[in-house]
C-alpha cells in the first residue's frame, strides 16, 4: 500500500529518514525539547543524505549546536514584545502592523528569530484577541499596511484567511495585506485556488513574500505554486537569511536570487541572521554578507538584488546594511565606486 509522506515531527521520524544519527539521539532530545521541529515531504526529499552539508538539511533538521547559547543571543532578538500594544500585534513602524494570527509554521527553521514564540505547543490567537487586535487596527488610522506572520499564516484553512481578510479589507485605512510564508515552496499543495481567493480582497492590495533560502527550495511544485498565486493577481516578493553554509558564498546567493527572480518573485529582503538562541552555527559576520552583496551588485541583474537588512536588537527596526559606494572627502567631493572597484570622482573633474 502506499502511504502519503508526513511530515517529520519526531526525532523517531528523523531517524527513521536516515536524518539522524542515533549517537545524537541525547543531544537532540534535548534541542527537540526546546525548539519545535517539522519538516514537511517537500523539504525532506531535497535532502541528499550522502551530503553531510547538505543547505536544506541544514536550514530544518535540528543540530547539537543548538544547545550553545551566546552571550549576545536573546529569546525576543528583535524586540517584539516591546511593541506589542496588545496580544497578536506587534506596532513598531507607524504606518504598518504584523498581525500574528498562529504560532505553528509548516517546517520549522533552526535559525528562527522567534523560535522561543512559535511551535504547536504555542496558544493561538482566541477569538477574542482577533478582535481586540482587528479593533486595534480599526481604531489606528495611520495602519495603511497589515502584514500577516507568525507563525506561517498560509498553515490556517482557507476559511479562516478569507475571514480574516474579509475583515481586514473592510477598515477602510488599510490598504495592503501582506503575507509572510514558507508554504508556497515547504508545502506547495496548500496553494489551492481556494486559498488564494482567500488571500484577495476586492480594493486592496495582497502581496505575498515567500521566504526561502536556497535556489533548491524552488521545486517545479513550488515554482507552480507561486505561479497561480502570482496569476491570480497577487505580486510576489521574497526574504531570505543569510545563513552560514547555506546561501553564504556568491554562487548559492547568486543562484538563489536568479531562481527567484524567473519564478516572478522579486527578492525584497536578505536578511542578516538574528541573535535567535543557539544560532551561531549559522550566523556569517557582517562583514561577510557585505562581500556578498557586492559579489551581487557586480555579477547579477538588478532584478536579482535584495536589500542586505539587520533588525536592529532591541526592537529598533531593520536598516539597510549593504556595503557602501559612495565616499566623501570631508572637503564636500565624492567618490563613487564602480562595480568592477574603480573610483570616479562626483561631479566628475573636467
Ligand atoms: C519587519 C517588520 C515590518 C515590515 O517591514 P518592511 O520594512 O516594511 O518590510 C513591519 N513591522 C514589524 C514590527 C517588523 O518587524
Ligand atoms: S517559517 Fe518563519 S516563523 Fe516559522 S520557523 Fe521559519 S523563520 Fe520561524
Amino acid at each position: 500500500m502506499n502511504v502519503a509522506p508526513k511530515t517529520l515531527r519526531h526525532l523517531s521520524d528523523l531517524e527513521a529518514a536516515g536524518l539522524a544519527p542515533a549517537e545524537k539521539r541525547a543531544a537532540l532530545e534535548k534541542v527537540a525539547a526546546q525548539y519545535a521541529i517539522a519538516i514537511t515531504p517537500a523539504m525532506a526529499e531535497l535532502i541528499d543524505l550522502a551530503d553531510p552539508h547538505d543547505p536544506i538539511a541544514r536550514q530544518f533538521v535540528p543540530d547539537a549546536a543548538e544547545l550553545e547559547v551566546r552571550a549576545e543571543e536573546r529569546a525576543d532578538p528583535i524586540g517584539d514584545r516591546a511593541h506589542s500594544p496588545v496580544e497578536g500585534i506587534v506596532h513598531r513602524y507607524p504606518d504598518r502592523v504584523l498581525l500574528k494570527l498562529t504560532h505553528v509554521c509548516a517546517v520549522y527553521c533552526r535559525f528562527c528569530f522567534r523560535r522561543e514564540m512559535i511551535g504547536p505547543a504555542a496558544t493561538p490567537l482566541t477569538a477574542k484577541q482577533l478582535d481586540a487586535a482587528l479593533g486595534y487596527i480599526a481604531t489606528h488610522p495611520e495602519i495603511w499596511e497589515v502584514v500577516l506572520t507568525g507563525g506561517d499564516p498560509l498553515v490556517l484553512s482557507a476559511r479562516r484567511l478569507r475571514q480574516v481578510v474579509s475583515r481586514l479589507a473592510a477598515i477602510a485605512h488599510v490598504k495592503v495585506i501582506r503575507v509572510h510564508t514558507r508554504v508556497p515552496a515547504a508545502d506547495p499543495a496548500r496553494v489551492t485556488p481556494e486559498l488564494i481567493r482567500a488571500l484577495k480582497a476586492k480594493g486592496k492590495a495582497t502581496y505575498v513574500v515567500l521566504h526561502a533560502n536556497h535556489a533548491r527550495e524552488l521545486t517545479d511544485a513550488a515554482r507552480e505554486a507561486c505561479a497561480r498565486l502570482i496569476d491570480a493577481g497577487i505580486p510576489m516578493l521574497a526574504q531570505s537569511v543569510l545563513l552560514a553554509g547555506v546561501n553564504d558564498d556568491p554562487q548559492a546567493l547568486g543562484a538563489l536570487m536568479r531562481a527567484l527572480v524567473e519564478c516572478r518573485i522579486k527578492p525584497y529582503y536578505l536578511h542578516h541572521g538574528d541573535l535567535a538562541p543557539g544560532t551561531s552555527h549559522l550566523r556569517t559576520s557582517i562583514g561577510r554578507g557585505q562581500e556578498l552583496m557586492r559579489a551581487l551588485h557586480g555579477r547579477l541583474s538588478g532584478l536579482c538584488q535584495p536589500t542586505y537588512v539587520l533588525d536592529i536588537p532591541g526592537g529598533h527596526g531593520k536598516s539597510p546594511i549593504g556595503p557602501n559606494y559612495l565616499t566623501c572627502d570631508g572637503e564636500g567631493r565624492m567618490e563613487v565606486e564602480d562595480f568592477n572597484g574603480g573610483l570616479h570622482c562626483y561631479p566628475p573633474t573636467a
